[in-house]
């Protein structure tokens, strides 16, 4: 099959033919129909991330299932479905006490590319290739079982592909803000997540919600998808300004940008009392100094989210989807063929795409 392969970091893509394996117990092999471009793939090509090539990304995935390997029991062959970036193990402690999103087992491999097993299922001439949270830039994808939802007949498989980790995240944001219907929010980055973080805010009951980001078309979108208020930190001192607009700062700040100026602008611009809510993936040896005192006489709670339970969250998604309170081709802004993704790449890279669909 054809596949996007990375073979060093800060390189173009190849696209190339490799070989693909038979699922094994508890896997299951999907026919792409399109996966969504996200930061976290870019982090992996720039070495951010450092998944060790060569590697095949790719984690918003939707497809048919095209084979399943033995034992598999939730989908089966011509099941149209979307993968998660998460591929739950479903047996280990945090699955069994409903933190599937926090899989022990899947935390083990996740970076370094391989199924839980140790091994891969892509090769090209005897020598093993990596995936990366699924490898969804590919004419077919392998992951586990648990990763996979069931989309209904009358919904456009293309589209919903960006719920796996754009979707999944926003949801999992939200549930661990425990937001109050009235509440004052503020986003911080309007991408793919903060853009489905704030659609689902809407649904959600919130009060205001103030999106804070650098490019206005991305601020014009967050406004029409339920943003109340919008901040250009480019062009004003975000933290004054939402302080202002709050008397005093939101009683909740979702961190969606994913950098080390977002997390401070989160940390500095949360009320007294409120709580911040760390969703954006910053390459992996980011480090922010923190002011500490404030922190602690504020009383504030700082918590780290990890996208959302497939098996649990994703089916609400879906029913959100289908009631058009959550519309994730709002977050789509362009198609691309496989053989096109390093213009995709580069797109986001500037800043100019919120979710590319890449197409095989
Ligand atoms: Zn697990
Ligand atoms: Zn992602």
């Amino acid at each position: 099959m054809r596949a996007a392969v990375l073979h060093g970091y800060k390189e173009p893509l190849s696209i190339e033919d490799v070989d693909i394996s038979q699922p094994r117990a508890g896997e299951v092999k999907i026919k792409v129909k399109a996966t969504g471009l996200c930061h976290s793939d870019v982090n992996v090509f720039e070495g951010k991330t450092p998944v060790p090539p060569p590697v095949v990304a790719g984690h918003e995935i939707s497809g048919v299932v095209e084979e399943v390997g033995p034992g598999v029991t939730r989908v089966k062959p011509g099941d149209r479905v979307i993968s998660a970036f998460i591929h739950p193990c479903g047996k280990c402690g945090n699955c069994v006490a409903g933190k599937e999103n926090l899989c022990e087992t899947f935390s083990q491999v996740r970076l370094k590319g391989v199924m839980p097993d140790g091994t891969s299922r892509l090769s090209k001439d005897g020598k093993e290739i990596r995936t990366f949270l699924g490898g969804g830039f590919a004419e077919y994808a392998i992951v586990g079982e648990n990763a996979l939802t069931r989309v209904p007949e009358d919904m456009d498989l293309e589209k919903v592909a960006v719920l796996g980790c754009a979707g999944l995240t926003g949801y999992g944001a939200i549930s661990s803000s425990r937001i109050e219907p009235g509440d004052t929010v503020a986003v911080i980055g309007v991408g793919g997540v903060g853009l489905s973080t704030i659609q689902l805010l809407r649904a959600s009951g919130a009060g205001r919600i103030i999106a804070v980001g650098t490019k206005k078309w991305k601020l014009e979108r967050a406004m029409e998808l339920g943003a109340t208020d919008v901040v250009n930190s480019k062009e004003t001192d975000p933290v004054k300004a939402i302080k202002e607009m709050t008397g005093g700062g939101p009683q909740v700040v979702i961190e969606a940008g994913g950098n080390e100026d977002t997390i401070h602008m989160a940390l500095d611009s949360v009320r007294i009392g409120g709580k911040v809510v760390l969703v954006g993936l910053p390459p992996a040896t980011a480090m922010i100094p923190i002011k500490v005192a404030s922190i602690v006489r504020g009383g504030i709670e700082v918590v780290g989210n990890y996208g959302g339970r497939p098996r649990v969250d994703m089916p609400k998604l879906l029913e959100l989807v289908r009631q058009g309170r959550y519309d994730p081709s709002r977050l789509v802004t362009g198609r691309f063929r496989l053989e096109e993704i390093n213009e995709a790449v580069k797109m986001l890279e500037e800043g100019e795409a919120i979710r590319s669909l890449i197409v095989p």
